[in-house]
């Protein structure tokens, strides 16, 4: 059974999905509302939001997350994109600024950085016995959610 959407009126996505704040609209579904990002990191640039409001993706419904990576899939073949990033942020360090989960399609059309993602990637080189021990940890947890 679905569950109820959840607005709030002080959310600028939420505003967005009740035409309260206009967008460039590109796809609409029942669960999902997509639409140009007006701050773009390149030409293209687009955002999908589930029609709940939710803050983080781990508080937002199953049907939601499922709707949404058809979209983005749509989105990037209407572009004809051949590298591109798609991206979900969560919380403020994690470079969040719009308390209402959404997906970034993010056309890469260059190596430069200059346009779309620009991305850092410190890997580290952890001891093969950490891994296996959080490896264990993790299935543990993963088990009891
Ligand atoms: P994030 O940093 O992941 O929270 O990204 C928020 C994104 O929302 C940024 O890329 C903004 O440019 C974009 N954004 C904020 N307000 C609007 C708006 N009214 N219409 C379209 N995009 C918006
Ligand atoms: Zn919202």
């Amino acid at each position: 059974m679905a569950s109820v959407a959840r607005s709030l009126t002080s959310c600028i996505f939420c505003k967005i999905i009740k035409g309260d704040i206009p967008s460039f609209k590109l796809v609409e579904t029942d669960f999902s509302y997509s639409f140009l990002d007006i701050g773009p990191l390149s030409k293209g640039h687009a955002l999908i939001i589930p029609k709940d409001h939710a803050a983080k993706l781990h508080e937002l419904p199953d049907e939601y997350l499922a709707d949404a990576m058809p979209i983005a899939k749509k989105i990037a073949a209407a572009q004809g994109l051949e590298n591109y990033n798609i991206l979900q942020n969560n919380g403020r360090i994690a470079h969040q600024e719009v308390d209402h989960v959404h997906f970034h399609v993010i056309p890469k059309p260059s190596a430069s950085d200059e346009e779309g993602l620009v991305v850092g990637w410190p890997a580290k080189k952890p001891a093969m016995d950490e891994l296996k021990a959080l490896h264990q940890e993790l299935v543990d947890r993963l088990n009891k959610v």
